[in-house]
């Protein structure tokens, strides 16, 4: 399997510019670590998985995960930009050609900013296709109406994909029709047609509520055909899975590595903590696990890459790449003892971002209720 040396020595070195300092500065502001997107679109990561004649590298989804992994594992966060790798996919598998031929090579080139995801909404939360948001067309143009919450980087994308519905729900036969993705140019929004509100929230992750009064968007921004918007954004899950369960790795071995490292040098009743087994266990316990979810990511990647659509094995690698950093983070923090608390450790900063894993993009109950249900055909329960 391919490991990607090169790019991986290539995304460290260019992490080792933007050290824990960094980032414990931008969330004591809550700002956004624009200086370090900025390096990884000029270096071309962020264009990795456009194609080649689009302006991107046309790398497979093997050299994403190993671009986010190795950013997590050297103690930075890619939360700030990784959701331009999966989003893309959605324009590139069932956007027009124009509208390829109009984005992708500015999102590439960096020109182009698609880092807004919106589906999550406050009254629907993980029941997506009770979502509220309606898109009426008008002639040439929609008239977007509605709210979305935790819709991250908002403030500093130039583009949102956005579903909505198109078809009231009791007009359609399933649930899943009658919804639609627009590609809205958030630059061309006043404020009062399109609002935006951070959220503090637990973890810097620049998230936001934002709210759609008479929002005009051309009916060129649909992506696709009307009505088929759930099945698109489906459609780019098992890439988000996979690219969010190498994120997790890179936090599990950031962990391990602090954790081991700070075991040998902390001397507690003249020894170092990392000669009591108390404190040994549960690191090697964390290792076990990180490699046997290494396995399975590994493995989603092998069958992504070879054009099949493993949606078992990328919820299960997320969800046991979660589990493993969680893992990891709580024999780290433990290690630490009182330090694991003191930022300047940047344990817990870390501790708190890998938690979010377990709730987002998808909730750990949401995938093993896809595995009893769609793998191991038990009855569904929504
Ligand atoms: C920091 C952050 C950034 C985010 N960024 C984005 C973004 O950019 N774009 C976006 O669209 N969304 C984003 N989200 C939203 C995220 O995807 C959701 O929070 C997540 O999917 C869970 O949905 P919810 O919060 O509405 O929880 P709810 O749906 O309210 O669920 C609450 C709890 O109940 C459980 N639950 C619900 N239904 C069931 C069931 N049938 N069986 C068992 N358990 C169930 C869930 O697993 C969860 O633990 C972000 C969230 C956070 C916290």
């Amino acid at each position: 399997m391919e490991r990607y040396d090169e790019i991986r020595e290539s995304v460290r070195k260019l992490c080792a510019d933007f050290p824990g300092e960094y980032w414990r500065k931008l969330e004591h502001n809550q700002d956004y670590p624009s200086e370090f997107v900025n390096k990884l679109t000029q270096s071309g990561y962020l264009g990795a998985l456009i194609p080649e004649e689009f302006g991107g590298s046309g790398l497979p989804i093997g050299a994403g995960a190993a671009i986010l992994e190795e950013i997590h594992a050297q103690g930075c966060n890619a939360a700030a930009c990784h959701a331009q790798m999966y989003t893309m996919g959605t324009v590139l598998r069932y956007g027009s050609e124009e509208q390829k031929a109009q984005y992708l090579p500015q999102i590439a080139s960096g020109a182009l900013r698609l880092q807004a995801f919106g589906v999550t909404e406050p009254t629907s939360g993980t029941d997506t296709t009770a979502l509220r948001t309606t898109a009426v067309r008008e002639g040439d143009h929609y008239i977007v109406n509605g709210q979305k919450i935790w819709t991250s980087r908002a403030r500093q994308s130039d583009l949102m994909l956005l579903l909505c519905r198109t078809t009231p729900l009791d007009k359609v036969t399933k649930k899943t029709d009658g919804l639609s993705v627009l590609l809205v140019d958030m630059r061309k929004a006043n404020t009062e047609e399109l609002s935006i509100r951070p959220i503090r929230a637990m973890v810097n992750h620049s998230s936001n509520e934002v709210f759609f009064d008479n929002l005009k968007v051309p009916t060129s921004a649909l992506v696709g055909e009307e009505g088929k918007g759930f099945k698109y954004i489906l459609s780019g899950m098992n890439a988000e899975r996979i690219l969010i369960a190498a994120e997790c790795i890179g936090d599990a071995k950031w962990f391990i590595e602090k954790s081991s490292q700070y075991a040998k040098e902390r001397v507690v009743f003249g020894r170092p903590i990392g000669q009591n087994q108390g404190i040994q266990f549960p690191i090697a316990r964390a290792y076990a696990q990180m490699r046997a979810a290494e396995l399975m990511l590994q493995e989603s990647i092998r069958l992504y890459d070879a054009g099949q659509n493993p949606g078992e094995e990328a919820n299960l690698a997320k969800m046991l790449c979660a589990d493993a950093s969680w893992a990891a983070a709580e024999a780290c923090l433990q290690t630490h003892g009182g330090f694991g608390f003191a930022e300047e450790y940047d344990v817990e900063r870390k501790f708190r971002e890998t938690r979010l894993y377990q709730v987002a993009p998808i909730s750990t109950n949401l995938i093993l209720s896809y595995i009893a249900e769609h793998v191991l055909g038990m009855p569904r329960s929504y």
